[in-house]
């Protein structure tokens, strides 16, 4: 499970969350949706603390991150160790998918469980097999991330993260930068996760992707939540009229 308690983060003056408060529990998948700026990116990117919050809690399998106030007043990690283990915990998918150049696409997915996580490299090659057949890129093993489609990139993107084995992935716009006719292959895989029960917070424009594999869905504007329920409710029966609006021009 992830939970996020009264998470504030600010840019300057510029209040970009104002009190978050949301939870996963196991095997929950949570889409979050909302305009561009309402703070989507920075949430996601403050639970793994790529991003520095300015109040807040953050509890990981139950086990509450530690943080200490830096002297611009934000939160970082107070003990290095527990911020690795919780990294290794929290696996993040970006939109730009984020793969090492000049590694193949088998050592991208090894490195960090040889590194971080002390495989030995034949245990760490024998998975990776297993996560690249999982995503339907195991002849891509010896390519090089170039030599890929965008939706392959991800999909290997993918592969690393699981290859981490994370309680919970945290997938910000994971197709917003493909052509369209590679974001279903990169959404099968992601549904395929899902229904395996796998923690996840996806921020996505594909609403009925969202509809279809949430179990929960947020709606941030402006750095809060402003509707939170199932998909039937906040797709069908949003409460708040911001979140009609961002519904019906999303249809
Ligand atoms: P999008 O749908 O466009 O990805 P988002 O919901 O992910 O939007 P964020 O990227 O979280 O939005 O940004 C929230 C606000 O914080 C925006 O007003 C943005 O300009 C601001 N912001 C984000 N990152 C920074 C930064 N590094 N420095 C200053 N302001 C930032
Ligand atoms: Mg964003």
């Amino acid at each position: 499970a992830l939970e996020v308690r009264n998470l504030h983060k600010r840019y300057g003056d510029l209040e970009v969350l104002k009190g978050i408060d949301l939870v996963a529990h196991d095997g929950d998948v949570i889409s979050i949706l909302g305009s561009s700026g309402s703070g989507k990116s920075t949430l996601l990117r403050c639970i793994n603390l790529l991003e520095n919050p300015h109040k807040g809690q953050i509890l990981v399998a139950g086990e509450e991150l530690r943080l200490k106030p830096r002297r611009d007043g934000a939160l970082v990690a107070a003990d290095n160790a527990q911020i690795n283990r919780l990294r290794a915990r929290v696996g993040f998918v970006f939109q730009s998918f984020n793969l090492w150049p000049h590694m193949t696409i088998l050592d991208n997915i090894i490195e960090a469980p040889r590194r971080v996580l002390g495989q030995s490299k034949a245990d760490a090659i024998a998975a990776a097999e297993v996560f690249l057949e999982k995503v339907g890129i195991a002849d891509k093993r010896h390519a090089f991330p170039s030599q890929l489609s965008g939706g392959q990139q991800q999909r290997a993107a993918i592969a690393r993260t699981l290859a981490m084995k994370p309680r919970v992935i945290l997938f910000d716009e994971p197709t917003s930068a493909l052509d369209p006719e590679m974001v279903n292959e990169v959404l099968m895989v992601i549904r395929a996760l899902a229904e395996e029960g796998r923690t996840m917070l996806l921020v996505t424009h594909e609403m009925s992707f969202a509809r279809q594999v949430s179990s929960k869905v947020v709606f941030l504007h402006q750095g809060q939540v402003e509707e939170m329920g199932t998909p039937e409710q906040v797709f069908d029966n949003p409460t708040s009229e911001r979140c009609r609006q961002f519904m019906s021009s999303h249809k």
